[in-house]
Formats: C-alpha cells, structure tokens, sequence
C-alpha cells in the first residue's frame, strides 16, 4: 500500500548516493532529510545511521515501502556490494573497519562539484569518498566547505544544492586543476562503478578489489603525508584537511601509477624523513617494515611486500637494508610454510587413520 507521506518519488539516478537520495527525497515532498530517515528507521537514537555501509548492512524495507523503489536498487547507491558485503570473514572485517575508522567515507563529510550540481542536482556517490577532491568530468576541485558561513557541508542538509546557511553552492567558483589530478577519481569510478578501462595499473592493482583498493591507498597515504610534511608522527586531524588529503591523496595514486618505480622513489624520500628513532633500522625505517607484515599480510598485498624485498636487494652493501631484507625473507618464509603446513596436517591425519585401521585389521 502507498505511504501517504510522500507525494513524489523520484527515481534515483544510477551514480547518485543515498544520503543524497534522500536529501532530494526530502526535497521534492517539502519535507526534512530527518523525517525521512525517522519515517524509515533509520535513526539511531537522534542521529541518521551511516548508509555508506561500509562495515554494515542497514536495513531499507521501509525506505522501500516510502519510495517504492526496490530494495535492491536503493542499496545500489549505497557501497554494500562494494564493501559492506563482506563483513562476514573476519580478515575483510578489519579492513573495512579501517577503511571507516580512518574517515575516507566519512558519516558527517560531504562535498560536491558545483559544475555537475549546475548540470543535475543530486549528489554524486563518488563525492562520498574523501580520498576523492576533483571531479574528472569538469577537471576541478570539489568543495567540501561552504564559502559562505565556513562551515563542512552537511550530508544531511535540507538540499543538495544548497549550504543550510542558504548558499547555492552551485555559485562556487570552479577552481580548474590539471589532468593528472583527475586520474584517482577517473580510476575508480572506471573501475569500480561503470567497468569502462582507459587508465591501465599494473596487474597487481587492477586485481584489487575496491575494499583492497582503498585500504593500501590509506595505508600508503599516512606515509606520504609523514613525509611530505616531515611528520614523525601522523596528526589526524592535520591530514584530513581539504588540501592536504587533496595533495597526498593524489601523490599516493601516483605511487600506483608509476609502480614499481615510484615504489621505490617514495621509500628512498621516507628513508631520509625524520624519525623519533636516532640509530639503526627504525632510524631510516621507522617501524615501516613491521607495519608492512602486519597491516598487508593478506595474500592480495604480497606484491607491495615482494617489491620492498627487491628494492632491498638492489644494494647489497648496505648493511641496514640487509637486515630489512632479511626480516623480511624470514616473514614471507614463515607465511608460506604456514600455507604449506595444514596439507602436513591433513596427509599426517589420514596416515594415522590407515595405521589404526591397519593396527585393527591384523588384531
Ligand atoms: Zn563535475
Ligand atoms: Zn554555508
């Protein structure tokens, strides 16, 4: 039966977000952002539940039964089957958790390209990403601040294309960029939305899956940050700054690009960034190498891990990338016998049962 709360149900663009569906939503029937949420269940307490669903599946069968719109479509603007799908194996958990954890889809952040605004006003799903700060159709900066009152822009504001201080933020003046700053979001709405290829990574990247993609991209941009600014240590508050996460957002894609090279060009510059450590490995290395095992031991990450161990091996007089190296070697060598051991296990296993069958058989 038809909610009579709302008189207009728009249908949601295929590339819009459903926060900002919701916003339109809202919007159309002259109503609130809100009261949407609430009509649907969709609050927790007083504040809006996350629908990015990252980490999580939130439940939409009332925003269904509100919109009339399938079930299946309106978690399509969310990124579930991107990402939130996959909570269930413990390892994907962690990485999704991170992936939140670190804001880079963050539930109170919000931006816009005032140009595409101008063109159709719904909220893109690609501006939910803040790894993201150009828009690759108009090759400008989105804006992600209100340049009227100053505030962030509200992902639960009354309407897409306006500030809640009343600002049209179509009317912000487009700050132009160059093409190589338009390659990152170029990248994943090819790869990840729309499947059409006209930036080529090499094999090892084009077989990360977005929740992948987007954890190494986290993993190495705490690092460019640290060295880009010299910092010993990472201020999160410091690096999330419009700028700044547009600056080493697009120098860590570089990274990918030029891989291995790159690779190699960032770990040269880190090995000279300060460190609190004033002797040894942690001098040069911080706890870098660690940090590699640990947070990329997955099997999709053993590139990143390989290419350190050969730029390690490319200058064997050096007494410290020797003994990097050789921690190293001994992490892969361990990894791959832990691979190997549950085979041991499994043929020891039925050993034993035939030896026990045989022990039965002869009394
Ligand atoms: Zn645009
Ligand atoms: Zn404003």
């Amino acid at each position: 039966m038809r909610d009579p709360f709302l008189r207009r149900r728009p249908v949601p663009f295929p590339d819009e977000s459903i926060r900002g569906y919701i916003v339109r939503l809202a919007h159309l029937n002259r109503t609130s952002p809100r009261n949407i949420y609430q009509k649907s269940s969709l609050l927790t307490g007083t504040v809006p539940r996350s629908l990015l669903m990252i980490t999580d599946k939130v439940p939409l069968s009332k925003l269904q039964d509100l919109t009339l719109i399938e079930e299946s479509k309106l978690y399509d603007l969310s990124f579930y089957s991107l990402a939130g799908k996959y909570r269930d194996k413990r390892e994907d958990l962690k990485i999704l958790r991170r992936i939140s954890a670190k804001g880079f889809c963050s539930v109170f952040f919000s931006q816009v390209c005032p140009i595409c605004l101008s063109e159709k006003d719904f909220h893109r799903k690609l501006w939910e990403l803040r790894m993201i700060t150009t828009c690759h159709l108009h090759k400008c900066r989105l804006v992600s601040t209100c340049p009227q009152c100053g505030k962030i822009l509200s992902p639960y504001r009354r309407f897409v294309t306006y500030c809640d201080c009343g600002f049209d933020l179509r009317k912000c003046s487009a700050k132009y960029v160059n093409s190589s700053d338009i390659l990152l979001p170029t990248y994943i709405n090819e790869k990840y939305f729309t499947g059409i290829k006209t930036i080529h990574l090499t094999e090892e990247f084009q077989q990360l899956s977005f929740r992948h993609f987007l954890y190494l991209h986290i993993f190495l941009y705490e690092y460019i940050f640290k060295c880009e600014f010299s910092q010993s240590d990472l201020q999160y508050s410091a690096s999330f700054k419009p700028e700044i996460m547009h600056q080493v957002s697009l120098k860590t894609f570089e990274i990918f690009i030029g891989w291995p090279k790159s690779f190699y060009e960032f770990i040269e510059t880190y090995r000279i960034t300060p460190k609190n450590s004033s002797s040894g490995i942690t001098k040069e290395f911080g706890r870098f190498h660690y940090q590699l095992i640990e947070k990329l031991s997955l099997e999709e990450f053993s590139f990143v891990l390989n290419t350190f161990v050969q730029y390690c091996g490319d200058i064997p007089s050096d007494p410290i990338l020797k003994q990097v190296k050789k921690q190293l070697s001994d992490f892969l060598t361990r990894k791959r016998r832990k691979m190997i051991f549950p085979f041991k296990k499994i043929i020891l296993y039925a050993l034993k049962v035939q030896l026990k069958s045989l022990e039965l058989m002869l009394g």
